[in-house]
């Protein structure tokens, strides 16, 4: 297995299961988008969206990446090491029925271990999906393997500043949107837009469920030719079941980040979408 060059630091944790001082990593006060992967083989082990304030000094995830981390029960039955599923480079430790966050769980990992890639960086490929209240399609989004990030945003209007209040009122040409950065070798965009054609209502045509208007209505945003192709192959198939499709595709635009309290909005309420629901369809 091909691994990096560690230096003596990073050797004692995550070699010799050694422990950073608390508050002392620099990824104990961080909170950028993006993915943290093992400093040791590069595997992807958390996401940003994973992470959350525990005040203890460490790195807190309160879940990982499907299959990347392994637990291990310490001998004397008191605590489960956590290391790379791949490498079986040490992370840390985890922590169960703490409560700090929903899932009650605490991944409680050494800065020294892990490596940071912000969503920005152009190796994630992003995909544009407008389904609605982006609350709830950006719930769907953030659990499905392969995903990097989710984040809710608006899409469409005038390439100038906008807010949530102004999109609200239904006439700015904005759709909410998210924006999923994704990593193709797990996930492809077919798959993503298959998965999005079955989270939301795609035969309705003036909005999303009880949510009515015009930032409400249903769309792919791409500007790439083989994107395109998927889209008009997965809506054909769809058309062949019976259905018709009302959810449009539209030119990417820019981009606007939707104001901080809309993003991961029923995680933070430990709540399920009223606006969506998971439709099998393929
Ligand atoms: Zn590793």
């Amino acid at each position: 297995m091909k691994t990096n060059k560690l230096t003596k630091e990073e050797e004692n944790i995550i070699l010799n299961k050694g422990t950073e001082y608390p508050f002392s990593g620099k990824y104990d006060k961080f909170y950028k988008d993006g993915l943290y992967k093992c400093k040791y083989c590069d595997a992807p082990l958390f996401k940003s969206s994973q992470k959350f304030d525990s005040r203890s000094g460490w790195p807190s995830f309160d879940d990982s990446l499907y299959n990347s981390v392994r637990e291990i029960p310490d001998k004397d039955g008191r605590r489960v090491e956590i290391v790379c599923a791949k490498c079986g480079g040490h992370l840390g430790h985890v922590f169960k029925g703490e409560q700090m966050t929903p899932k009650s769980t605490r991944h409680c990992v050494n800065s020294l271990s892990l490596d940071f890639v912000p969503t920005s960086d152009n190796k994630f490929d992003k995909a544009y999906f407008a389904g609605g209240c982006f609350w709830g399609v950006e719930y769907f989004f953030e659990n499905l393997n392969g995903v990097i990030s989710a984040v809710s945003g608006y899409m469409g209007g005038d390439e100038t500043k906008t807010t949530y209040q102004e999109v609200s009122k239904g006439n700015t040409g904005h759709l909410e949107v998210v924006q999923i950065a994704y990593d193709k070798t797990k996930v492809s965009y077919e798959s993503l837009l298959k998965f999005f054609m079955q989270i939301h209502d795609f035969s309705q045509t003036n909005g999303q469920g009880p949510d009515i208007g015009a930032q409400y209505l249903s769309a792919v945003f791409t500007s790439d030719k083989e994107e395109r192709k998927t889209i008009k192959k997965v809506f054909d198939t769809i058309e062949k079941l019976g259905h018709k499709v009302a959810t449009t595709i539209e030119p990417q635009a820019k981009f606007f980040k939707a104001e901080s309290y809309h993003q991961d909005y029923y995680q933070g309420k430990n709540s399920k979408p009223y606006c969506h629901s998971f439709k099998k369809l393929f």
